[in-house]
Formats: C-alpha cells, sequence, structure tokens
C-alpha cells in the first residue's frame, strides 16, 4: 500500500494519559489515552470509498490489497501510527453525563495532506479505557448505516465526516437491538472515518468541568491554530479569538442545521458529545429521512417518548448545544456577552439560512412568507413524501392541467384526501404559480434551481435496511449499487428509479425501517 505520511500533532501537543491500554478509567490532566486496536480474526472487505481513498492518495490497488484490509480492520498498525482514544464528556437528552469519550473510536493518526491533514479513526475496533461497561465494538448494521450514509450526506453537499472502508471482522457482536431482552449474536464490522478532527463539544465541556482550565485554553488554542487558521490571532488579541471562533462555531453549526433541514435528515441523537466542533454531521446512530413530512418525527426508539431530537426541533438543539459549550468556554473569555451574542446571531443565521433554502426549495426567486408557511403546513395534513413532493412540484407549472393527479405519487394514501384537502392544495398551487410569474421567475429556471436543491435520491430508511439484509446474508452488491446512486442524488437516473420510490407498506412499522434504536 502507498505510504501515508503521519504527522500527529494532536498527541504530539496534548498531553496523554500515563497509563496505555483498555483497563477503563476516568481520566484527569490529559486529554487521551495511548490504546491498540483489538486484532480480528477473519476481516473482510464489505466496501471502500474509491472518493475518500483518493483524498489520502490510495488507489483502487492499495484499497483492496491485505495490507489495507489488516490495517482498517485493526489487524496492523502503519509506521508512524499513534493510536490512541480521546476524553470527551456531554450532555445526554439534556442531562449532563459526566466522562463519555471514545469508548469504541480509535484515532489511528493524522495524515499529513499539504495544507490540510485527515485523522483516521477506526469505529468498532475494540475497548478503550473509555468502554464503561460496554465492549468497544460495533455490528454490520450499524456499521453499514454509518458507511452508507456519511458518503451520501457528502454528494448531497452536506458537511460530514467520511468514510473510507466498512470490514467484517468475522467475528459475532451479540446486541439487545429493541432493548426489549431478545440479544442475539450479530456479524462484527469496522469503519474507517475520515475528517480533519473528531473534536466534539464534549471535549470542551469535560474540560471544564473537572475544572482544568490551563488545558481548556491549551486545548482550545490548539483546536483554533490546527482546525481555524484563519482565526489564530491569540497571541495579540486572546480573548477576541476564542470569542470569533465561538461565533464561527455557532455560524457552521447553523448552516449544518439548514443542510439538515433541507435534506430531511433527523440525526436522532444530537447529544452534545455528537456535535462537531467542525459543523460536520458526525455519530451517525439511529438517525432518518423524513417520509411522510412531519416535523415531529424522530426515527429514536429511545427517545420516543420526550422526542427531544424531532425533526422539527433540531435548529432550536443546535442552539441548546452551542450553550453548553459557552458555558464551558467562559472562563477563557469571563464576559458572557459576546457569547450570548453569537447565541442570537445563531437564530439569525439560521433563520435567513433556512429562507434561502425554502427558496431555493421552491424555485422563487424571492422568499415568499405566506407561500411557505401555507406549504409546510400543507405538507403535514396527509402523509406526504417530502422527497418526491419538491422533486414532482419542479414539474408542475401554468400548462399542467391535472397536476393533483400529476402529485398523487407523493401520497402515501392519495385515495383518502378529502375534497377540502385537494382544494387547499389546489389553491396553494395556484397562488405559488401566480408568485413566480410575479417574481419573473421562468419555468426552466425554477426546474433547475429547484432540482439542484432537492434530491431525488436519499438514502431511505428502507433502502438502508434492504441493503442491511442483504449484506448480514453475505451479498455486499447492495452497498455498492446504493452507494453508485447516491453519488449524484440530484441527477435523475431514469435506471434508477425504484430507489427513489416511498417506503413500502412493509417498512412502515418494521425495525430499523422507522423505528431505530442506540443498540449498535
Ligand atoms: P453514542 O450514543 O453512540 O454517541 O455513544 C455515547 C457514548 O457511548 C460514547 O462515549 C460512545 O463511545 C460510547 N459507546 C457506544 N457504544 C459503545 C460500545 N459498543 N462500546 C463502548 N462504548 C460505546
Ligand atoms: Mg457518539
Amino acid at each position: 500500500m502507498k505510504s501515508l505520511n503521519f504527522d500527529n500533532q494532536f498527541t504530539a501537543q496534548m498531553p496523554g494519559d500515563t497509563d496505555t491500554g483498555s483497563q477503563r478509567k476516568q481520566l484527569k490532566d490529559a486529554l487521551f489515552s495511548r490504546v491498540n486496536p483489538t486484532p480480528v480474526s477473519g476481516p473482510q472487505l464489505v466496501h471502500y470509498s474509491e472518493d475518500a481513498a483518493a483524498l489520502l492518495g490510495l488507489s483502487r490497488e492499495d484499497c483492496t490489497g491485505d495490507e489495507f484490509l489488516q490495517v482498517f480492520a485493526g489487524n496492523l498498525l502503519l509506521e508512524n501510527m499513534d493510536p490512541h482514544a480521546t476524553c470527551y464528556g456531554g450532555h445526554q437528552f439534556g442531562n449532563w453525563a459526566g466522562q463519555l469519550g471514545d469508548g469504541r473510536a480509535i484515532n489511528l493518526g493524522e495524515v499529513t495532506l499539504g495544507d490540510t491533514h485527515l485523522m483516521l479513526q477506526l469505529k468498532g475496533a475494540g475497548p478503550t479505557p473509555f468502554s464503561r461497561t460496554a465492549d468497544g465494538l460495533a455490528v454490520l448494521r450499524s456499521s453499514l448505516r454509518e458507511y452508507l450514509c456519511s458518503e451520501a450526506m457528502y454528494y448531497l453537499g452536506v458537511p460530514t465526516t467520511r468514510a473510507l472502508s466498512l470490514i467484517t471482522t468475522g467475528e459475532e457482536v451479540v446486541r439487545d437491538m429493541m432493548y426489549d431482552g431478545n440479544a442475539a449474536p450479530e456479524k462484527g464490522a469496522v469503519v474507517c472515518r475520515l475528517s480533519s478532527s473528531f473534536v466534539r463539544f464534549g471535549h470542551f465541556q469535560m474540560l471544564a468541568a473537572r475544572e482544568e482550565l490551563d488545558l481548556l485554553r491549551e486545548f482550545t488554542d490548539f483546536v483554533i491554530r490546527r482546525e481555524f487558521p484563519h482565526l489564530d490571532n491569540l497571541v495579540a488579541d486572546t480573548k477576541g479569538t476564542y470569542i470569533a471562533w465561538f461565533e464561527e462555531v455557532c455560524d457552521r453549526t447553523a448552516d449544518l442545521m439548514v443542510e439538515w433541514m433541507r435534506v430531511g435528515f433527523v440525526h436522532g441523537v444530537m447529544n452534545t458529545d455528537n456535535m462537531s466542533i467542525l459543523g460536520e454531521t458526525i455519530d451517525y446512530g439511529p438517525y432518518g429521512w423524513l417520509e411522510g413530512f412531519d416535523p415531529n418525527w424522530t426515527p429514536n426508539t429511545t427517545d420516543a417518548g420526550q422526542r427531544r431530537y424531532r425533526y422539527g426541533q433540531q435548529p432550536a438543539i443546535g442552539q441548546w448545544n452551542l450553550m453548553q459549550l459557552a458555558n464551558a468556554i467562559l472562563p477563557l473569555i469571563e464576559d458572557p456577552k459576546p457569547l450570548e451574542d453569537a447565541l442570537s446571531a445563531y437564530v439569525t443565521r439560521y433563520e435567513a439560512g433556512w429562507q434561502n433554502t425554502m427558496t431555493a426549495k421552491l424555485g422563487l426567486k424571492e422568499y415568499n412568507k405566506d407561500i411557505v408557511d401555507r406549504l409546510l403546513n400543507l405538507l403535514t395534513v396527509s402523509e406526504t413524501d417530502m422527497t418526491l413532493f419538491f422533486r414532482a412540484l419542479a414539474d408542475i407549472n401554468h400548462d399542467t392541467e391535472q397536476p393533483l393527479t400529476d402529485l398523487a405519487h407523493c401520497y402515501y394514501t392519495p385515495e383518502q384526501l378529502q375534497e377540502s384537502e385537494q382544494a387547499t392544495i389546489q389553491t396553494w398551487l395556484a397562488d405559488y404559480l401566480r408568485v413566480l410569474e410575479e417574481q419573473g421567475q421562468s419555468d426552466a429556471s425554477r426546474r433547475t434551481v429547484m432540482n439542484q436543491t432537492n434530491p431525488k435520491y436519499v438514502l431511505r430508511n428502507y433502502l438502508a435496511q434492504i441493503a442491511i439484509d442483504s449484506a448480514e446474508a453475505g451479498d455486499f452488491s447492495k452497498v455498492d449499487e446504493l452507494l453508485n446512486v447516491l453519488k449524484k442524488p440530484y441527477d435523475e437516473q431514469p435506471e434508477y428509479e425504484h430507489l427513489a420510490a416511498k417506503r413500502p407498506e412493509w417498512a412502515r412499522n418494521r425495525a430499523g425501517c422507522s423505528m431505530l434504536s442506540c443498540s449498535s
């Protein structure tokens, strides 16, 4: 395999624990522990992402060879790797949970790529000091979901960690998938993820909670210098730099929320330990894609009661999480005012971003509150497939004779649409077309903008489950097919029309399709 150039700035500059190995412990005065991946007996490559590999300069030959397999299964370390797990805390479902940390993630090292760098991280490669009572492993089902979705998000244009490889370990991992006492063995797997940094809000929170303010400052300076070099004015204006940095984290988080809302993605577990400091989507667990447009929907059964992380609440939770980050870094700035201002600016930025997105989703030239608000209401009247609806809407214009017939396939039960509901839709359509005309928007340019904003192909929950079912039976061809289609989510790709279809009835209440737990 082509050699990778490691420059492990994080472990070189930040203090690590003096102990090594996976003995569970509460860390103090350190940010990470050195720990090696646990070797596995029968690694098999399920898939690798050619485009993610290209970021590292790895070719097809590199990725299909034995060395690649052994390294990314956790059996072999390359020269100058420095495997370690990092320590963070977090608020889980609104409550401070104390130390969490990389319980089953092991950073292998940072690859230097000109002016940038990528951390290689294995997920599911065995226990670390932060595994608490768990095993540090991951099953094929959840690994496949992470692998497919992170690449799909990248192609949709949504900031995300990347996935390089998905490897089954040849070992069994026992999981009680629905937490109902039916534990069963599943295939074990390891994903290799890539990001410039896997630092989470929870890293800062942990240091603040331990009241290690010098280390908090050192770590914050490190993150700014390494990941936000354009802001680095730490020597001349230390506090000003911290403030500018927090403002940028707020901006990136707001932008990420706009993107999730645009494509209908529900993360499912927006705990502060699952919030990337870079504003990337991170930790694909019980996430889901909106099928019927429903702001109250969450795929996560663990959150079914409270629905804290439902689709419509994600932007507000983003702000709540930023507030926890602000609390953690307040000792560095000492004045809450600029942090409060940044949190207010988050709302303004999110609102503006959301308005721009809805304007583009509808192909308007200018935002129109009345049209948007009425549409969002309309979409909830009868179960309406969000993805199909916006694509179908792009094709409706003044010449469309029977717009409702053209939209019928977007509804899960079109035959149940009441006459009054049909009339409301018709009225909205007429008003929408009138507004477009008033704005001087042509059908052709509207269609272009809409189809660049509204994906045709998303990783529908049932599609992921079909790929999982066949992968568990040893057939990985569906993974390949799905990824190929999801690479061009805005293209029509008529030969793959079946992968744009709305959820079939069998998937409505099936575990894995509409209900997911945190078990992974
Ligand atoms: P999550 O809900 O996936 O964000 O995980 C919350 C915390 O639990 C993180 O610290 C994870 O590293 C840890 N964790 C989740 N699953 C496992 C596992 N199978 N083994 C060890 N730690 C885990
Ligand atoms: Mg997590």
